[in-house]
């Protein structure tokens, strides 16, 4: 078997956010102003909170505006409604992103319906997910979007080819299904009651491994010479783990991602694209 090749996901992710960066600077001379990102957390999650932190830092790293806003864990929903309105409202916000999970006092999809579509940078919006299934362009969930980037990066083809994605989240099965069905794969997704997953898998020439089960994809379900995506975060003794076992898997794989450092840092970087993306579409650039 040849060699495998890492998808290195920091080096994609950084000249992802080098490029839209550029862009920003470029836009900021010439209209004057800089896209707005707005980040809203609810309660006090400390993992949410490191999130939210790092998405406030990356901003100021890269010239965006960054809003910021904290909510107390017992925030009615009511309260948390009339800030999406404010920032839906405020024409220097054009990206607004509610960090979930929500308290549960609070209906997360009334909370994400109420978010203007041209700022849903997370992309979860039904009107958003409508063009998306549409083959419409739309502002795509960050994660799957980020995955496209990469396979593009690395020259991957994927029109034609068999991609099996595990898993059917709306973050992050749903979504990966749809942009890879608008670049031309034959998609097919499973879950939990899905007969025969391993043999599915191996019939994968792009096998997307989205469940959040540590090291469950093992080297029987990996095709030889398959492009293995591994979007798993799981945390074993203290360690990160990905959804697939990593050794076992890259004696079959031509391409893999790493946990951490794959999939991962993509997320943040599309973030950004995504909100550069309504900064332009709200001002016809
Ligand atoms: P969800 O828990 O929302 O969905 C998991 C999916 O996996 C479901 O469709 C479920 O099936 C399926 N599944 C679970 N167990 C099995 C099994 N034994 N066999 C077959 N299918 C199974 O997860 P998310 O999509 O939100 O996240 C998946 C993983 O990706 C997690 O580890 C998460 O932490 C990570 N993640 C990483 C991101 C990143 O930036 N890198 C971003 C988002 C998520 P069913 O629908 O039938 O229940």
């Amino acid at each position: 078997m040849d060699v495998m090749t890492l998808i290195d996901g920091k080096k994609v992710s950084a000249e992802i956010k080098e490029q839209v960066a550029a862009e920003v600077e470029t836009l900021k001379q010439q209209t004057g102003q800089v896209p707005g990102l707005a980040v809203v957390l609810v309660g006090e999650d400390p993992a949410s909170a490191v999130y939210v932190r790092n998405k406030n830092k990356t901003c100021g790293k890269m010239g965006f505006h960054s809003f910021s806003h904290t909510l107390s864990a017992d925030t009615q929903e009511g309260e948390l409604l009339k800030l999406i309105a404010e920032l839906n409202a405020n024409p220097e916000v054009n990206g607004i992103l509610v960090q979930l999970p929500l308290p549960k006092q609070i209906n997360e999809q009334k909370v994400l319906e109420a978010i203007d579509p041209a700022k849903d940078v997370d992309g979860f919006h039904p009107v958003n997910v409508g063009y998306l299934t549409s083959g419409a362009d739309s502002l795509a969930p960050c994660t799957p979007a980020g995955i496209i980037e990469m396979l593009d990066h690395y020259k991957i083809e994927i029109e034609g080819r068999n991609a099996v994605i595990l898993g059917r989240s709306n973050i992050v099965g749903k979504p990966m299904a749809s942009l890879l069905l608008k670049r031309h794969a034959t998609v097919t997704i499973c879950h939990s009651r899905t007969q025969d997953l391993a043999g599915v898998a191996r019939s994968a020439d792009i096998l997307v491994a989205a469940i959040g089960k540590p090291r469950f994809v093992t080297a029987d379900m990996v095709k030889e010479g398959a492009v293995v995506i591994d979007v798993g975060i799981n945390r074993v003794d203290g360690k990160l783990v990905g959804d697939v076992d990593f050794d076992a898997a890259a004696e079959k794989a031509a391409f893999m991602t790493p946990v951490p450092g794959g999939v991962g840092p993509m997320t943040i970087a599309m973030l950004m694209k995504n909100t550069l993306k309504a900064f332009k579409n709200a001002h016809n650039l």
